[in-house]
């Protein structure tokens, strides 16, 4: 049965990623359609145009795609200046040897393959980046920021005010039974350059095996890459942990790096039997989209926390 599953960012790709599987279409299709409308919305301060840029007010983008069927991957990091890391991912998959490019090589690639630069720094996240700099440094400029040699004791003074960040991720799955997961950020705002979160880290933020199932990450990226969660969610799965359990024990593995640097974790889920799930580890709660062949429109459900 056909399915599309997304986070809680990901309304607006849910019925344009569902078209494609009615039609017959593939997972990988999907995902990548659904990914697209969001990272194009300048509204979305997490995700492609309008993401929030780095401490230097460069916008680096990472993305990654995954194929249950193959366990064929593409991955794109620390890419600056294209609108849409989630296809260049997938060209990284489809057409090169590799399965994992970041920063000045992404963006060649990219250019390449055909993709057209754009700006991705608006004028509302511009505002939003100089807002968070320390006033001496903010009237410095992007360009005198770019050459300055230190940069650290800002990112850690940026960051710890960090309130927003975020990930979009899309699980589908298509009339053929074939899963992929695909996800897609700017990361942390005043990160500092060249910084990789967890989204375009396989089996970090993003894992999918049709045999178990596919999971995918939002929030604090370091911790996430230390747990392996999205692979820890699938491997749980085929050990013969209901997706529930499985979901939940990716959360007890984070606990001990939570408790030491706060933050918190999302994950979502489908499992081999079409089931979808979601968890949070954050005590205020969220939610997650799902549509499945039967269902006229996406439902929103909430991601069952567990503090752990
Ligand atoms: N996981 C993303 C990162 O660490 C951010 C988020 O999803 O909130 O870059």
């Amino acid at each position: 049965m056909i399915l599309v599953v997304a986070s809680g960012n990901g309304e607006a790709g849910m019925v344009p990623a569902m078209e494609i599987l009615r039609h017959g279409g593939s997972a990988l299709d999907a995902v990548e359609a659904g990914i697209r409308v969001i990272e194009s919305d300048p509204a979305e301060s997490s995700v492609g145009l309008g993401g929030l840029p780095n401490v230097v007010g460069e916008v680096e983008l990472d993305a990654s795609i995954m194929d249950g069927r193959t366990l064929a991957a593409g991955s794109v990091g620390a890419l600056a200046g294209f609108e849409h890391p989630i296809s260049i991912a997938r060209r990284v998959m489809e057409l090169s040897p590799h399965a994992f490019l970041v920063g000045d090589g992404a963006a060649r690639f990219a250019a390449e393959t055909g993709f057209s630069p754009c700006m991705l720094l608006t004028a509302r996240s511009r505002r939003v980046w100089q807002q968070g700099l320390p006033e001496s440094l903010s009237a410095q400029g992007r360009r005198g920021l770019r050459r300055r040699g230190e940069l650290l004791p800002m990112v850690r003074q940026a960051v710890e005010r960090i309130s927003q960040h975020g990930t979009v991720d899309f699980i589908a799955r298509d009339a053929n039974g074939n899963l992929a997961c695909g996800v897609s950020t700017s990361g942390w705002p005043w990160k500092y350059p060249g910084r990789l979160g967890d989204s375009p880290v396989i089996g970090a933020g993003n894992y999918v095996d049709n045999r178990y199932g596919a999971a995918a990450c939002t929030g604090y990226g370091e911790l996430v890459i230390r747990c392996s969660t999205a692979h820890s969610v699938v491997l749980y799965m085929r050990m013969g942990k209901s997706i529930r359990a499985a979901c939940r024990s990716a959360i007890h593995d984070l606990a001990p790096l939570l408790a030491t640097h706060g933050g918190a974790v999302n994950i979502v889920a489908v499992d081999r039997e079409n089931r979808p799930f979601g968890v949070t580890s954050s005590a205020k709660g969220g939610y997650y989209w799902v549509v499945s062949e039967g269902s006229a429109t996406p439902e929103k459900r909430a991601l069952e926390v567990v503090v752990p």
